[in-house]
């Protein structure tokens, strides 16, 4: 089979929507791929390169006025680099891409890794998923913030509730890191199942369980609230869940790790939650992002 390989270089924070895009035309699948540095590691504020495979067919050219209709969109709204386009005469494209890839370092101690790799020798804690998925390769910034912010809060033993699961990454990350019970809970059908699939992966199934739902469902299946509740949504959405009770999602004393934040949004979010019971106790930023720390109080107001 000969292929068109369409390749874009990004920053982490951007990789997501383009491969997302690129994932809508190429049915020959989507790599994300981080630059390794010196030690033969990913970083994760490296750029990655994102790279699709259009089949070299008669729908070929369809395909690539699609892809550059769809970059040129999307280009109207972030400023993106131009796109490349190479064919690739009869490689197996999805043997050499493996070779390229490397895990990367998050945090103090957690590495993600593509599922296929040996896991490496050290003391980072392996968190395995397939980046040949289009979301939730832990490449976002808001991600990183989480995980970060996760390492610093988590006590083994903690029961965590994770909403907005997406891949199930943090989740993941949280039974690796001690927690004794998980939930993980996502609004989308696809999300849940692509949780489902990395927990099974990573063999972190006694630890997590995986539910499709939103706040409600947290509240029916934790109900005197987690030690630690991870939201990775959208400012709005978080306001909107703060003056529903997202502080009886956690218990008294419970700690509370909300992004999905941009830097000018996030003192409104945090007046949303002191207003109903959560307390601000620090932020994270990486680049225009921020994470926010904040502690449930008595009464919850
Ligand atoms: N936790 C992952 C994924 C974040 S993406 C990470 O940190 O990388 C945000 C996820 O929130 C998406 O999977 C989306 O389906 C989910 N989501 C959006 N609104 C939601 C809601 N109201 N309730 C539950 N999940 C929601």
């Amino acid at each position: 089979m000969n292929w068109l390989e369409v390749t874009l270089t990004v920053s982490g924070e951007l990789s997501e929507p383009v491969a997302d895009l690129l994932a809508r035309h190429a049915p020959g699948g989507v790599v994300l791929e981080s630059e390794a540095d010196e030690a033969g590691q990913a970083t994760s504020t490296r750029p990655f390169v994102v790279r699709a495979y259009l089949p070299a067919d008669d729908r070929l050219e369809a395909r690539r006025r699609a892809v550059e209709e769809g970059l040129w969109h999307l280009g109207q709204i972030i400023a993106l680099p131009p796109a490349t386009f190479r064919p690739v005469v009869d490689e197996d494209w999805s043997e050499t891409r493996k070779a390229r890839y490397r895990p990367i370092p998050i945090g103090r101690r957690l590495l993600i890794m593509p599922a296929w790799l040996a896991v490496p020798g050290g003391d980072r804690l392996p968190i395995l998923l397939d980046p040949g998925m289009a979301f939730g390769t832990g490449t976002h910034p808001t991600t990183q913030l989480c995980l970060a912010a996760l390492e610093d809060c988590l006590h083994p033993g903690d029961t965590v509730v994770d909403l907005g699961a997406g891949s199930g990454i943090l989740s993941i990350a949280a039974a690796r890191l001690g927690a004794s019970r998980v939930l993980a809970i996502d609004i989308d059908a696809d999300a849940v199942q692509a949780a489902a699939d990395n927990i099974r992966r990573n063999e972190v199934q006694s630890a997590v369980e995986v539910h499709q739902g939103s706040l409600p469902t947290v509240r029916a299946a934790c109900p005197g609230g987690a030690d630690l509740l991870l939201a990775n949504i959208l400012a709005n959405t978080l306001q909107e869940m703060a003056a529903d009770g997202l502080a009886l999602a956690v218990r008294d004393g419970g700690i509370a790790i909300l992004s999905g934040i941009l830097a000018d949004q996030a003192q409104a979010v945090v007046d949303a939650c002191e207003a109903h019971g959560l307390r601000w106790r620090r932020s994270l930023a990486q680049e225009d992002w921020r994470a926010l720390v904040l502690e449930r109080t008595t009464p919850p107001g």
